[in-house]
Order: C-alpha cells, then structure tokens, then sequence
C-alpha cells in the first residue's frame, strides 16, 4: 500500500474545439471522494448483531466466511490452555442473516497459506466460493486471508480464481489504495479505529480515498469493544460525504474506471459496466453502462 491517495483518480485533460481544457476525474457515485469498507472475518453466530448494527445506520459490510464451519461449533485452544469455543452462522440463513452485505470468502477451513501447497490454497477457496455461492445463490468477489497471511505469489494464485481482491491485516493507517488487489492491506483493525474517526470525517481531498476497517465480531464479546463499534458506527453513518459500499463492489467499480473509453470529446462507458461517476467543471455527472457522454454538451 505504497500508493499515495488519489493513485486511482484518472485525470485527462481533453481540448474542445476552442482548445479550452476540460478537466476530468472520476469520483464514486454521486461526486463523493471518501468511501468505507467494513471487513469481517470468520462468519462467527455474533455477527448477526453486528450486521443489525450496520443495518441501523445503513452501513454496509463484508463477510468473509470459512464455509466448512458454517453450522458447527468448534472448539478452538488458546495460548493458556484453555479453549475458546465458536459457533458459527447457518448454511441455510445466509441471504438472510447478511441480506444487505457482501458474502465473501475466507478459506474453507481457516487454513494457514504460509503452510500449504498451491494446490491446497485453490483447494481452500474453490471450494469455499462453490459452496457459498451454491448456498446463496450469489457471485463471490472477495476474500479474506486467513490469519492475513500471503505473499506475491500466493496473490497471483488468488488472482486466477474468478476473484477481485484479498485483503490481508497488515494496516497501513492510511487512506489510499493497493498496487495489487490481492494484497490489499486495511487501514486499521476496528480497535484503533476511533483514531481515524475525526481525521477521516475532516478528510476534505478531492482525490479519492478510502478507510478500510476490518475485525471479527466475536471480538464485540468485550462489552467496551462493542461500545466502541456503536459510537464509530453512529458518528460515521452521519457523513453525507462517504460512500459506504462492500469491498467487491468497490473493486469493481475502480475495475471499471478503467474500462471507461475516450475519444475525442466522447466518454463512452461499457455495457457491461456499473454507472460511474466523473466530475467536470460544472459538477458531478453520472454515465450510465452503454452511455456515450459528449463533453461539448458541457461547455
Ligand atoms: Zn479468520
């Protein structure tokens, strides 16, 4: 995450026929330049409170779920000796318990990449995005890491999957965006996240940027932790200027910024593209998928 903020504003400067400049950047939808993504590891029964509490504030939320646990309770042992156990949320409630979320991949078992083969790395996510996608009926785009581990290599794997991203735990406590998106490292683990609340909601750049958190929600079972969550979650659903949106579907939209065609005066977005947003001179404006934009009808 070497990449300083804006790395993704796209500006051309494109002459109409006066020889005038036109000044041109795509933003996120409706002009904003500021977006949050909520990454949520393990697919844990606690979840269910915490997607009420993103949907209380219209927060939106990535799961990234091991799918060979979900229904079970598993024993899991601690550095003390003791064992913490986990239940995890039913095969069968999916869309429902994460209705308004993004459902994403975790490893089937939670394995360690670090310690596995190529061929069981594909073996942990193939199956895991079969059987989520069977059970949801949903396109799978994102992923989480297991433990956060992974390397270039271990990327490039990923890369050949049908995925878009993988987010690791290395936080950058910055706002800009990966290199490669399958190493793309979260601005800050939810419990140093009250250090970039102010900073983040007086964040006035007009080039993009995003805070990226992510967490588990069995880690909420600290009753401060959760305390903490609900004054982050009320204080940053009342900005009008961040685009709240799950980690696949902004992806995709970087993705398809860069499908934009221009020729001449002519802005033209492809079918198979969400509507994106640019700004000119006179304001934010949107190109549907199949638009053609004529810049002159903007002098
Ligand atoms: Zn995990």
């Amino acid at each position: 995450m070497k990449k300083s903020f804006g790395i993704l504003v796209i500006l051309i400067l494109l002459y109409a026929c006066d020889n005038k400049p036109y000044q041109l950047e795509f933003t996120y939808p409706q002009g904003k330049h500021k977006a949050l993504v909520l990454s949520y590891d393990d697919g844990t029964i606690q979840d269910i409170d915490l997607v009420k509490l993103f949907d209380k504030h219209n927060l939106i939320g990535t799961f990234n779920l091991n799918s060979g646990y979900l229904d079970k309770t598993i024993g899991w042992p601690l550095q003390n000796g003791d064992t913490i156990f986990q239940r995890y949320v039913p095969k069968d409630s999916l869309n429902i318990i994460y209705k308004n979320h993004e459902i994403a991949v975790h490893g089937e078992l939670h394995k360690n990449f670090l310690d596995i083969s190529d061929e069981d790395i594909l073996k942990e996510i193939d199956s895991d995005i079969k059987v989520i996608r069977n059970a949801t009926n949903k396109d799978i785009r994102s992923m989480a890491y297991p433990f956060g581990n992974t390397t270039p290599h271990i990327a490039q794997l990923i890369s050949k999957t049908g995925l878009i991203n993988g987010r690791t735990i290395a936080d950058t406590h910055q706002y800009g965006f990966p290199e490669n998106y399958f190493m793309w490292h979260p601005t800050c683990h939810d419990s140093r996240v009250m250090e970039h609340l102010d900073s983040y909601l007086k964040l006035n750049n007009k080039e993009l940027s995003l805070l990226y958190v992510w967490g588990h929600s069995w880690e909420f079972d600290d009753e401060n932790r959760w305390k903490n969550m609900i004054v982050f979650c009320e204080a940053i659903a009342m900005a009008e200027d961040i685009w709240f949106v799950s980690h696949g579907e902004l992806t995709e939209y970087l993705l398809s910024t860069n499908k934009v065609k221009i020729e001449g005066n002519k802005i033209y977005n492809p079918e198979e593209n969400p509507t994106v947003w640019i700004t000119l001179s006179d304001g934010p404006k949107k190109i549907n998928p199949g638009e053609t934009l004529i810049l002159s009808d903007y002098e």
